[in-house]
């Protein structure tokens, strides 16, 4: 029947309504900002950089590759490599961004900068109360905004957060076991006389 399309939609729409008087399960929004809904799992906005340990210098995963800046669809990414290596949160030397900035006036939030970053150094956001008074710089985010700890990641995506933690914990381990086996292999290695 021509509407009957339109006719069910109101139905739903209307059993919904008098239902929430009944049941406050079915009261599907809030009166924001006063109240909020806690951000889903899978919630995303724009991306941000991680660290690991305490100082966001020393612990920044991001090495500077500059993948994620070529493959951002609409080149909203900046970096500029620092080109003297720093010792990262595990005391091995990279490099580092010594720019890094997000132009999230232009940002699509397609998460292809974390889809190709080998280093797990970029995740997606849930803040989305991001509004500027200053309309021409504010929503440049720079190095210093963008970086935030891994245990905000483990705040808003627990779930991917156990996986990359895992993730790195082995590889770690791995690392570890490799230089120690070189080490003993050297110190079992004889002497070469001259
Ligand atoms: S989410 Fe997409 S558009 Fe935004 S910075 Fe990453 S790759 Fe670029
Ligand atoms: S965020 Fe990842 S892909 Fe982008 S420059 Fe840093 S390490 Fe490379």
């Amino acid at each position: 029947m021509l509407g009957s399309g339109i006719i069910k939609g109101m139905v739903e729409t209307a059993r919904n309504f008098v239902g929430s008087y009944i049941d406050p399960a079915r009261l599907t929004t809030v009166e924001y900002p006063e109240e909020r809904l806690l951000p889903k799992e899978n919630a995303r906005q724009f991306p941000f950089l991680l660290h690991d340990g305490l100082d966001p210098d020393a612990g920044l995963r991001c090495v500077a590759c500059q993948i994620c800046e070529k493959e951002c669809p609409p080149q909203c990414i900046l970096i500029v490599k620092d080109p003297v290596k720093k010792p990262d949160a595990l005391g091995k030397m990279q490099f580092q961004p010594k720019v890094f900035n997000i132009d999230i006036s232009v940002c699509m939030s397609c998460q292809i900068c974390v889809e190709v970053c080998p280093f797990d150094a970029i995740k997606m956001d849930t803040e989305f109360e991001l509004a500027r008074t200053d309309r021409f710089g504010g929503l440049l985010l720079t190095k210093r905004e963008l970086t935030k700890s891994n245990t905000h990641f483990q705040k808003i995506h627990p779930i991917d957060a156990a996986i990359v933690d895992g993730r790195l914990a082995a590889d770690k381990a791995k690392a570890e076991a490799k230089a120690r086996a070189a080490a003993n292999a050297a110190a079992s290695t004889p002497p070469q006389n001259s």
